[in-house]
């Protein structure tokens, strides 16, 4: 008779790993499956963990995760060719106990979360993939592995595999993303001296800073680029949706090595030396792309879900609490042993209950829009260098003058109504 688990999770990320550590911290017994030579080994993440979700699994986990930085200042860039508008916030309250959010890198925190999911006595196996859902009388009852007899069983399958979940795909819960729906994203870490990072970013060693990059760095397309500081290495990184890329016959590399290149941002990674080169997908589709939650002894969490917030870059504290939401439907479920759709509907109510699915909610329509609309990012964010520039360019013009130009340069081409709608429009899609 093959081994049966209560629960088998499926991939180690931190919608996986959330699950498995609060189930086995609650008895229950559990094989987390990661396909991996290790957790995090083959994860990508721009870098920012947010202190609030990982804390309502493991408190006070900063004192022992192998974390980057807490992250004092968030930065906003809004470039155009040869000029930048630049907006920050900087909290040195951030950079203390209980801290907002921290720099990671992944392969060293996924891999750190595990251990403590196998303390908590969850057992992981790596270097398995899971081929498929085993499903009996319409209900998943364990999963079929690469391994030879590789067949296992469980009361409740977690998929959390990540953006490509070929498994909830393979069960109908969602169809291929479509383009619009997915963001492609690539990534280095670079090394740099901390000495160095320090003095260009202006924070000492226990202090981090992110930069959220828009305008030229995706040359107009839907999407950021990012620069985050780590202990001793940046993580740049650039993504716009997959549709804008192939709209704009961008090739990801080339975008990346455009933004490397480019004159506002080449002088922070100067002399850095890259370490690693990444690229993976992002789920932008938002609340209208979440596919269906549960099913009779399943359940899916994270990225597979689509749970992702791409307007505040927030991916990773939602894995966790869809992995931990997940993990105290399960243990309910257990009270009555009964692992049937309809009990483990709980867990798509909390989702939706909590801020996941409220944010989700709140920016349904932003991809969508935004997309449409290419004028925020293609037009607007180079109308506003030019407008700065005019203002702050001192050559005997009147400001009034200065500024009446600077009104036409914005309604000159779409006109005050078209301006005052592009306006209405974006107020109503984050409002
Ligand atoms: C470039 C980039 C930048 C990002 N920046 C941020 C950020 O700064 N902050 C933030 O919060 N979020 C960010 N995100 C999003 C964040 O990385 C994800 O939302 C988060 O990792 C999702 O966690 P997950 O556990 O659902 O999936 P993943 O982290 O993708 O984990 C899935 C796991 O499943 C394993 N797996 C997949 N299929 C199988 C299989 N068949 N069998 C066994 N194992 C399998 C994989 O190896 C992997 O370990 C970023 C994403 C990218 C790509």
């Amino acid at each position: 008779m093959p081994e049966k688990f209560d629960v088998i999770v499926v991939g180690a990320g931190p919608a996986g790993t959330s699950c498995a550590y609060t189930c086995a911290k609650n008895g229950l017994k559990v094989l987390l499956i990661e396909r991996g030579e290790f957790p995090g080994a083959k994860n990508v993440m721009g870098g920012i963990l947010y202190r609030k979700q990982m804390e309502e699994i493991i408190p006070e986990f900063w004192k022992e995760a192998p974390l980057e930085r807490p992250v004092v200042e968030q930065r906003f860039w809004f470039l155009d060719k040869e000029s930048m508008v630049t907006t920050s916030y900087k909290a040195l309250e951030w950079g203390k106990e209980p801290f907002n959010n921290f720099t990671v890198l992944r392969a060293k925190f996924d891999k750190w979360f595990a251990s403590k999911a196998v303390e908590q006595g969850a057992v992981l196996i790596n270097e398995t993939v899971v081929l498929e859902c085993i499903v009996d009388d319409g209900k998943v009852v364990g999963v079929r592995t690469d391994r030879p007899d590789g067949d296992v069983y469980a009361d409740v399958v977690v998929l959390a595999d990540g953006v490509n979940s070929l498994l909830a795909k393979s069960l109908g819960f969602h169809k291929e993303w479509k383009p619009e729906e997915v963001a492609l994203t690539v990534m280095e870490v670079m090394k740099l001296p901390k000495k160095v990072i320090n003095e260009r970013f202006n924070v000492n060693d226990d202090q981090g800073v992110s930069v959220e990059i828009f305008g030229d760095s995706t040359k107009g397309a839907l999407g950021t680029a990012f620069l985050y500081t780590n202990k001793d290495s940046l993580n740049i990184g650039v993504g716009t949706t997959l549709s804008g890329m192939i709209k704009k016959k961008m090739k990801p590399y080339e975008l990346l090595e455009y933004v490397k290149e480019h004159p506002m941002i080449k002088p922070y990674i100067e002399g850095a030396e890259t370490e690693e080169y990444l690229a993976h997908l992002i789920p932008e589709g938002g609340y209208n792309s979440v596919p269906k939650l549960v099913g009779d002894g399943v359940i899916v969490t994270g990225d597979a879900a689509q749970l992702v917030n791409a307007i505040h870059r927030e991916g990773s504290n939602m894995a966790m609490t869809s992995g931990r939401l997940a993990a105290e439907t399960i243990m309910r479920a257990k009270e009555t042993e009964d692992y049937s759709e309809r009990t483990l509907d709980y867990y798509r109510t909390a989702i939706y209950d909590s801020f996941i699915g409220k944010d989700l909610k709140k920016y349904k329509d932003a991809t969508h829009v935004f997309e449409e609309h290419p004028q925020y990012f293609e037009q607007y964010i180079p109308l506003m260098n030019r407008a700065m520039g005019t203002f702050f360019t001192v050559d005997g013009t009147p400001k009034r003058e200065k500024q009446s130009k600077i009104i036409k340069s914005f309604t000159g081409k779409n006109g005050r109504l078209g301006v005052a709608k592009d306006l209405y429009r974006a107020w109503r899609v984050v409002k």
